[in-house]
Formats: structure tokens, C-alpha cells, sequence
């Protein structure tokens, strides 16, 4: 079995060329993602401290992996309540609308089926069908009951925040930059993107969208001011099993990775953490169905498509400007 894992850090290219106010810069690896974070102000490495504390803090909280997070002890307390940090309850707290309002697409008990996948192992594979089908239905949200920070889990819930962990991350180190007087800050976890204002110059920040078929190329760039863009797609985690691909992003009503007639989704949100879940979301359920939902939440985001067919369709309002060459169409969502 071959085993394909791209680095996460290609997903969006930045495009921050020429920068010339006194800066502070710093690459981390951190929630198995390469992290760019770019600060530019008189505080700039203070608050760059601070980011990169709660980064690991974050990080210590949120993963499923790492015995002793706070999601770890949920998994394993077999129905019992948990006293979890405030962060803990409020990433569930988000993690639980935002699955309300996507119909279950973004789906933080998906736990079970990563697991059967073996997407966080060094070996996963197509589980039996049987497996898969003990699994389904998945848990509903309601199984993640949440009074203050005391949490209970059903005890057949498994969470799994990957969805959502990284944009609530992306949020929380905008806000830290804030607090720190810092008006120009971008933040790249993977293919999550955060901007504190613009440029120190004054422009827009200028994110690439990653080519879905080409590392190391873009399809075009998303102009970004106080907003996060965040990209999901399944070229970015995937393993190959006789000749077909399984990517990372799981349907939670067939338990086997989305196939909806998308390549990737770019949400473009002023929230990290609504743009990451409804990035997850949307590859889920497939253009027609995340425009429908747009509109009839009337949900305050843009999006990229890119469709299997490779062909481009972004929102009125998204700040795309596709490649030279590209068919990229506008499409309306309100
Ligand atoms: P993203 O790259 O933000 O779309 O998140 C993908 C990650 O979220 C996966 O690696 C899983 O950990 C988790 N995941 C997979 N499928 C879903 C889903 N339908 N809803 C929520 N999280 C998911
Ligand atoms: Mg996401």
C-alpha cells in the first residue's frame, strides 16, 4: 500500500512579497501542520511569544491523540462528565452549531470512522464494510452535552476536532495579536489562513489557493483584510489502496470520504473557526448544496470552488482573481 501524505503548508501559498515595516516572522510545526506566523508592529515578537505559547496550549487541549487532552479524557470517560478548560467548551460549543447548522456535514463525533480509517496512524486503510456500517448512524451533536465547562460524551461518541481546531487556533492568535496593539498580522496553519487588518502597507493581504493538482502551483489569489480564508480539499491527506485514493474528508451518512464533485473549498468568513468548519462542511455536501445553505442561512461567507473538472466558481463577493487562463465563473449566494 502506498501511503501520499502532502505537507499541509502548500495548501494556500502566501503571497506577501516586499514587507518592509519592522516585522517578526516565525515557522513551527505544531498540530501536525506547518505554521507560518507573520506579525508587523512594535510588539511583534511579544505577541509572537504569546501566539506560540497558546499554540502549544491549544494544541495540548484539542488533540485526539495526545493521552491527557482534554479531548483524549472525553473519548475515553465512557459517558461520564469531564471538567474541561473554557476553550475546550467553547471550540465544542461552535463545533455543536456548526454541525446543527450544516445538517450534520461538519460532524465533531466523526471520531469513530477517522479511527477506522486509521487516518492518524502510520498505516490507514479501507476498513471492512461490516465496521463501517456498526459505526452508522454517527452520533448526532446532541451527544455532546455542554453545561459551563462540565461536558458529557455519549459513550458511543467519538470526537474529533480536525475540522475546526486549527480556525478556532487561527481566531484565538488574531485576538492575542490585537491585545498586543498589532494592527498587521497573518497566521498560516496548514491550509487555514487569518489576517489581523492589511498589509503594513496599507494593501490587502494576498493569499494564494493552491492547485489541487500541482504542489506547487496556485489557481489564483483571495485578497484578504481581517478575515480568514481555509481551505479544504482532499489532496491534502489521502492514501492510495489498490489503484483508488481515500482521502481525509469523511461523509458521516456513507462513513467513506466525501465524493461530492469537489477537488477543494476555499470559505472565506471573518471567523477562523466558522470559515474552517464550514470548509469541511461544504467539500461534504458538494457545491449546489453549500450555495443552497449559504442562502437560506444567509451564512456571512464566500467560497472557492474548485470542481472536478477543475473549473473555478467563486461568490460575488469572495476577492478571488483566478489565473490568466482559468474558467472561473462567479456564482451568486445571496
Ligand atoms: P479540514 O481539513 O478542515 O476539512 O478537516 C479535515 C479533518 O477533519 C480530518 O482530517 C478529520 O480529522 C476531520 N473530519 C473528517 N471528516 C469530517 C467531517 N465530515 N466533519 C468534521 N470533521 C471531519
Ligand atoms: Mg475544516
Amino acid at each position: 500500500m502506498k501511503r501520499l501524505f502532502l505537507s499541509p503548508l502548500c495548501c494556500l501559498l502566501l503571497l506577501c512579497l516586499g514587507c518592509g515595516t519592522r516585522g517578526a516572522s516565525r515557522s513551527l510545526f505544531h498540530m501536525d501542520t506547518f505554521l507560518k506566523l507573520d506579525c508587523y508592529g512594535t510588539n511583534a515578537e511579544a505577541a509572537l511569544d504569546a501566539c506560540q505559547a497558546e499554540i502549544v496550549r491549544l494544541e495540548a487541549l484539542f488533540s485526539a491523540t495526545l493521552e491527557g487532552s482534554d479531548i483524549s479524557r472525553l473519548n475515553r470517560a465512557s459517558g461520564e462528565a469531564v471538567e474541561v478548560d473554557a476553550d475546550t467548551a467553547q471550540l465544542l460549543r461552535r463545533a455543536r452549531e456548526m454541525s446543527i447548522l450544516t445538517g450534520g456535514a461538519f460532524h465533531p463525533a466523526v471520531g469513530s470512522l477517522v479511527d477506522a480509517w486509521g487516518f492518524l496512524t502510520d498505516a490507514p486503510a479501507v476498513p471492512a464494510e461490516a465496521k463501517l456500517q456498526k459505526l452508522l448512524p454517527l452520533p448526532s451533536a446532541q451527544a455532546i452535552q455542554i453545561d459551563g465547562t462540565r461536558i458529557t460524551l455519549d459513550s458511543a461518541a467519538r470526537l474529533d476536532l480536525g475540522g475546526i481546531a486549527k480556525g478556532y487556533c487561527s481566531e484565538r492568535l488574531c485576538n492575542i495579536a490585537r491585545e498586543y496593539g498589532i494592527e498587521s498580522a497573518l497566521f498560516t496553519l496548514g491550509g487555514n489562513v487569518e489576517a489581523v487588518g492589511s498589509r503594513p502597507d496599507g494593501s490587502p493581504w494576498r493569499v494564494g489557493v493552491r492547485d489541487p493538482e500541482d504542489a506547487e502551483g496556485i489557481v489564483g489569489v483571495i485578497e484578504l483584510v481581517d478575515r480568514a480564508a481555509v481551505t479544504s480539499g482532499g489532496y491534502q491527506r489521502y492514501f492510495e489502496q489498490d489503484g483508488t485514493r481515500y482521502h481525509h474528508i469523511l461523509d458521516p451518512e456513507t462513513g467513506y470520504p466525501a465524493n461530492s464533485g469537489l477537488r477543494s473549498v476555499t470559505v472565506i468568513a471573518e471567523s477562523g473557526t466558522d470559515a474552517d468548519a464550514l470548509s469541511t462542511a461544504f467539500f461534504v455536501l458538494g457545491m449546489d448544496a453549500a450555495v443552497a445553505l449559504m442562502r437560506s442561512a444567509a451564512l456571512d461567507c464566500d467560497a472557492v470552488f474548485i470542481l472536478s473538472d477543475g473549473s473555478i466558481r467563486c461568490t460575488e463577493d469572495a476577492r478571488f482573481t483566478a489565473n490568466a487562463g482559468k474558467d472561473c465563473r462567479t456564482i451568486s449566494n445571496s
